[in-house]
Formats: C-alpha cells, sequence, structure tokens
C-alpha cells in the first residue's frame, strides 16, 4: 500500500498516497460522499462480495481518508495503516481487533489516561483484563506475562515525566510468547521514531496532536502489517469509528509539513528545557534530549531527538506552580499538545487530577510540577512569559 517507498519523509510527506481524479487537481481532493455509485448490478456484487476493489460506502473506505492512510503508512514504514475517528478509537479498535474475552494485556503504568479508563472501565466489562507495570523496568514486563497475555500497550516517552520504554526489549520479550506489541507513538510522530523498525506490530496514533499539528481536528490510525491491521478495518466496518472525509482532508494536509513542524518544535524544546534546567527557581526538568535524563542514552538509540514536551518542577508546590501558569500571556492553558502554539499544564491539577495523591506521588507527579508542549513561538518569547512568573516564586 506504501507507494514511493524509496524516497526520504519530507518527500513522502508531500506526495505519498495521492491519486488524482480524472479532472487532474495538484491538490489531494476532499469527497465529501458518504456512499458510492457502480456502472452495473454485476459491479455492486462484486464490489459488496470484496471480489472487486473500490469504494462502496464511506463507513468501509473514502479515498480521501485512503490518501491520508497511505501517506501516514509510507511515513511509518508500514505496509499498512487504517485510520479512525480519534486515538481513543483507535486503541479501541487495535485491541478489539486482536483480542477477545479472557484475553489480558500487559500494559505501562503510565499511559495517556483515557487510554487507562478504556482498559480499566470499559475493556474490562468485555472480560479482557489488563496488568499495568513500570514503564522502564522490562523484566516487570516479562513477569506480568500470563499464558492468556495477548498484548503489550505503550506509549514513549511517557507523559508527563517523558520516561523512555524501551522498545526493541520489549518486542524481544513479548515475541518470545507470541505477544503482539502496540505503541502509541502520539508524542514522537515517524519524523522522530518508527516503533515498526524496532519490532512493534502496531503502531497507533492520535492524529489529533502533531499529526494535525494546529489543534483543528480529531483523528486516529492504527499501522502495521496488513495482516493485522486488516482485522482493524473489519472492526471498523462494522462497529463505525471512520475517519471522516473532511478530517481525513485536514490531516493529510498536515502530514505535509509534518517533519518541519516536529524538528523546529523539538529544537525549541531542547533550548527552553536546557534555559529551564540552569533556572534558579526550577528543580528539575525532564526532557530526554538533555544528558541529565536518566535514560538519555536509551532515548537516543530510539528518537531522532527529545521531541517537543518539557516536564518541569518549580521550587514550591501547587500555588507557586500555578503562579507560572496564571502569570503567562502567551502560553494557551489547555491539556492539548501537538500544536503549534505552545500549551502549559499543570498536570496534578487536570491531566492526573482524578488519579488519587498516593497514587500521584508514586508516579513522581508532584504538586510542583508543569508540563509544555513546546510550538513555534520564539524560545526567547517563550522564556520571558515563563520568567514572569517564575520570578515571583
Ligand atoms: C490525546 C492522546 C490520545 C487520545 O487521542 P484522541 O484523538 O484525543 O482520542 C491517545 N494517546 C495519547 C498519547 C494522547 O496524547
Amino acid at each position: 500500500m506504501t507507494d514511493l517507498p524509496e524516497y526520504r519523509p519530507e518527500t513522502l510527506a508531500v506526495r505519498a498516497g495521492q491519486q488524482r481524479s480524472q479532472f487532474g487537481e495538484h491538490s489531494e481532493a476532499l469527497y465529501l460522499t458518504s456512499s458510492f455509485v457502480f456502472k452495473s448490478a454485476a459491479q455492486a456484487a462484486r464490489r459488496f462480495s470484496g471480489e472487486e476493489e473500490g469504494n462502496v460506502y464511506a463507513r468501509f473506505s473514502n479515498p480521501t481518508v485512503t490518501m491520508f492512510e497511505e501517506r501516514l503508512a509510507a511515513l511509518e514504514g508500514a505496509e499498512d495503516c487504517v485510520a479512525t475517528a480519534s486515538g481513543m478509537s483507535a486503541i479501541m479498535a487495535a485491541v478489539l481487533a486482536h483480542l477477545k474475552q479472557g484475553d489480558h494485556i500487559v500494559a505501562s503504568n503510565s499511559l495517556f489516561g483515557a487510554t487507562v479508563q478504556l482498559f480499566n472501565n470499559i475493556l474490562s466489562r468485555t472480560g479482557i483484563t489488563t496488568t499495568f507495570v513500570s514503564h522502564t523496568d522490562p523484566a516487570a514486563w516479562a513477569a506480568a506475562i500470563r499464558p492468556e497475555t495477548k498484548l503489550f500497550f505503550l506509549e514513549t516517552p511517557s507523559n508527563p515525566l517523558t520516561e523512555i520504554a524501551d522498545i526493541r526489549k520489549l518486542a524481544e520479550i513479548a515475541h518470545a510468547k507470541n505477544i503482539l506489541v502496540a505503541v502509541d507513538n502520539c508524542f514522537c510522530t515517524p519524523i522522530l521514531q518508527r516503533p515498526l523498525d524496532m519490532g512493534a506490530d502496531l503502531v497507533i496514533h492520535s492524529a489529533t496532536k502533531f499529526l494535525d499539528g494546529q489543534g483543528r481536528v480529531l483523528g486516529g490510525a492504527v499501522c502495521g502489517p496488513k495482516v493485522l491491521t486488516e482485522e482493524v478495518f473489519k472492526y471498523l466496518r462494522t462497529a463505525g469509528p471512520t475517519l471522516s472525509a473532511f478530517n481525513a482532508w485536514v490531516l493529510l494536509k498536515g502530514l505535509e509539513t509534518l517533519k518541519l513542524r516536529v524538528e523546529a518544535q523539538s529544537a525549541n524544546a531542547a533550548q527552553l528545557a536546557a534555559w529551564l534546567e540552569a533556572h534558579p527557581k526550577v528543580a528539575r526538568v525532564f526532557y530526554p534530549g538533555l544528558p541529565s535524563h536518566p535514560q538519555h542514552e536509551l532515548a537516543k538509540t530510539q528518537q531522532k531527538s527529545g521531541g517537543a514536551i518539557v516536564a518541569f518542577e518549580v521550587k514550591g508546590a501547587r500555588e507557586q506552580a500555578w503562579q507560572v501558569v496564571d502569570n503567562c500571556r502567551l502560553l494557551s492553558i489547555t491539556a492539548n499538545l501537538g500544536d503549534t502554539k505552545t500549551t502549559i499544564t499543570h498536570p496534578a491539577s487536570t491531566t492526573h487530577g482524578r488519579i488519587s495523591p498516593e497514587a500521584r506521588a508514586a508516579a513522581g507527579i508532584n504538586e510542583g510540577l508543569l508540563r509544555i508542549a513546546v510550538g513555534l513561538e520564539a524560545v526567547e518569547d517563550l522564556q520571558s512569559d515563563l520568567e514572569r512568573g517564575l520570578a515571583l516564586i
């Protein structure tokens, strides 16, 4: 499905997957149609039976969605990609496509909050159970395996502390027991990290974040070999959380600037992280690109750079952290990430607010912690914005 595989990422980002119609449009067309017509009754029958490839109904496929899928597959180095309505529906689809009642998941203990809720409160009702283990300790993953374990699920770097899970080692442990490995690659995108190259079986995306990159639409995707994505497709065409054509078109154009954005945002983040680390009011900085990061060496073997997410602890607690947030005039106070506009979040009172204080402390998320998803503004302007609050501490 990936055309132009011999090209480099920047070329694939603007060229892969494009299909021109009879009109010869230069830019990718937006096909706002829920169904497709057939030349004859016989062709309709062939399309429905799958004997002939082609579009039938937009819950199954749409040419704009297909272009997005092929472009993302090319960037991830995947044989195939199936787009979904959101990141969460991509996770749901990947799990339900491959697991059934009685099966078991081993998952990282520092996953996106809604993913934890999905595993604990929704999938558990279908009889699929999950054991959460240390993100950074492969031995804990091995020890949690049961005869019914079918899936390892992780995202790396973690949110918000940017801890690194060792994809190659976890894939080795999983594959020895015929267990699939799914990696949520939302933070790095294929520009910085390609999990399939390191042994992962499935890559999952919330396209809502960096792939769009401009905070406009929700979307998701599951990438991998066709034997695995085919099952995801079967789930989607029946259950229905497919990506809309309009959102696919926005995301397709988002991918064209992905490399430029992710590299520039990551360079800004590296500069901001170094500045924060030297700041007298900052106790600690969490950023995989800094030599002080405990897994800096491992990060270098998996990611091309540190990424665009920086977390840091101010010297103080909630009051001091909130002071920094409330004195920002430029940074957006929102939990979203991956946008060209820099965002700032206080995890302990927002994204991780529903976790008990004890569990939060165990996860290393204290009241002085702030997370910044760095955008494309001038780093000096971001520094001045943060300095206003930091100076008050
Ligand atoms: C946002 C996010 C999701 C969920 O994606 P939606 O598009 O909001 O459904 C999943 N994983 C990670 C790491 C995320 O940041």
